[in-house]
């Protein structure tokens, strides 16, 4: 059973003004796509073939950089898309809430904490907001396709949160302007997917 590229819940142009139409088609329909024919093409006939994208990335040979690069860009764009909602954004609520301000002291902090991971991840790679066990969560950077659910990588746990900080996400509309398509994705954050994944990883 091959990975297959999953559908956005939402149309290409439904995140303007903050992520544009023509970035969202192509990041989904060319990069997001791509990802996912590699990483079948690097499974294909191993004993990692039918396993989940979640249980090949925790068990990752992280030399293996067909799957290491490819099985991350699947997983990172399945969630990137999930965490962002132009309708249903819901509010940083409950348990997550009490979460991120035992962590970082207020839901100000977080952001800039956040913003400050994806600000300053040199080159590509990606922002995260990750809870472990027990509901402790915190914020780190990875490079290239790296996420923390691999063995070794970063803060570790599981990542609720994440901000795609390569310039294919954000070059068309906001060129070197990386910080302020980092602002833009605040306004798009779906909180109820977050707090979802949250309360399942925790
Ligand atoms: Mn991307």
């Amino acid at each position: 059973m091959a990975f297959q590229l999953p559908e956005l819940d939402y149309a290409y142009d439904a995140l303007e003004p903050n992520i544009d139409a023509k970035t969202m088609e192509i990041h989904h329909s060319k990069h997001h796509n791509g990802y996912t024919t590699k990483l079948n093409g690097a499974v294909a006939g191993s004993d990692l073939e039918g396993k989940s994208i979640e249980a090949i990335l925790a068990n990752l040979d992280m030399s293996n950089g067909g799957v290491r690069n490819n099985g991350g860009g699947f997983y990172n764009h399945s969630l990137f898309w999930k965490v962002m909602n132009p309708q249903n954004k819901g509010t940083l609520s409950g348990a997550l809430k009490e979460a991120i301000e035992a962590a970082f002291g207020s839901e100000k902090a977080f952001m800039e904490a956040f913003s400050n991971a994806a600000a300053t991840q040199f080159g590509s790679g990606w922002a995260w907001l990750c809870v472990h066990k027990g509901g402790k969560v915190d914020v780190c950077s990875t490079p290239n396709q790296d996420n923390p659910l691999m063995p070794g990588v970063t803060c570790g746990g599981t990542p609720i949160l994440g901000l795609d900080v390569w310039e294919h996400a954000y070059y068309l509309n906001y060129q070197n302007r990386r910080p302020d398509y980092i602002n833009a994705f605040f306004n798009v954050i779906n909180w109820n997917e977050v707090e979802r994944r949250f309360n399942e990883a925790k």
